[in-house]
C-alpha cells in the first residue's frame, strides 16, 4: 500500500489558507486535516481541538522538548507548531492529509520529508493581503504591520515550494489545489 501524501498549503498570513482549508474539506472530504497547536489565544468561535489545541507556553515547550512537533515556528509572538503522531499516523495508513501553515514551519517540515508536497498559496498583490487582513477586522495595526512585512519577505521564499497557487477567487482556487492532489496521485514512482 502507498502512504498518503503529506500536503502543505502555506503562504502569507491573510492569503486565505483558511477558507480554501474549510472550502476543500466539502470538496474533498477524503483528505485529514491535521490541527495545529498554538500559544495564542482562542479567537471568538473558536474551540480546543477543533480549530488548534490551545496551549500554554510551558506545555508547548514540553511538548517540542519530548519531540513531539514535526515543526514549529514562533509567528507575531506566538509559538504554533503541526503535533507529529497525527500526521505520521495518517499517512501510514494510506490517508493524505493537508497541514496549513506559516512559510517558516513549511521550508522545516521539507527538511525532514521532502517528498511533500509544498502549495505555496498567493495573493492576487499585497495591496489584496493588506484589504483581507485588515477586513479581518480582529488585528490591531501593530499585528497588520508586522504580518505585512512577514508577508513580503515570505513571498521571496516561493522558489522551495513545488506549486504556487494565486487565491484570486476561493472556488478557482480550491480546483486547482485538487487537481494537483489528483497529479501527485498519479506520479509514476507511486506504482
Ligand atoms: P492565525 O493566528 O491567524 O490562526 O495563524 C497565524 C499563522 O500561523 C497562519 O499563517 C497559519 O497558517 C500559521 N499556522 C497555523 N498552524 C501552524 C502550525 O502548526 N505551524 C506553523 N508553522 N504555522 C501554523
Amino acid at each position: 500500500m502507498n502512504k498518503g501524501l503529506l500536503i502543505v498549503l502555506s503562504g502569507p498570513s491573510g492569503v486565505g489558507k483558511g477558507t480554501v482549508c474549510s472550502v476543500l474539506r466539502h470538496k474533498m472530504p477524503e483528505l485529514v486535516y491535521s490541527v495545529s497547536a498554538t500559544t495564542r489565544s482562542p479567537r471568538q468561535g473558536e474551540t480546543d481541538g477543533i480549530n488548534y489545541f490551545f496551549k500554554s507556553r510551558d506545555q508547548f515547550q514540553e511538548m517540542i522538548a519530548r519531540g513531539a512537533m514535526l515543526e514549529h515556528a514562533e509567528y507575531v509572538g506566538n509559538y504554533y507548531g503541526t503535533p507529529r503522531d497525527f500526521v505520521e499516523q495518517t499517512i501510514n495508513s494510506g490517508k493524505d492529509i493537508i497541514l496549513e501553515i506559516e512559510v517558516q514551519g513549511a521550508l522545516k517540515v521539507k527538511e525532514t520529508f521532502p517528498q511533500g508536497v509544498f502549495i505555496f498559496l498567493m495573493p492576487p498583490s499585497l495591496d489584496v493581503l493588506k484589504q483581507r487582513i485588515v477586513g479581518r477586522g480582529t488585528e490591531s495595526q501593530d499585528v497588520i504591520d508586522s504580518r505585512m512585512s512577514v508577508a513580503a519577505e515570505e513571498i521571496g521564499l516561493i522558489r522551495y515550494y513545488d506549486y504556487a497557487v494565486v487565491n484570486d477567487e476561493i472556488e478557482a482556487a480550491c480546483h486547482r489545489i485538487q487537481s494537483i492532489v489528483t497529479a501527485e496521485h498519479c506520479r509514476k514512482e507511486r506504482f
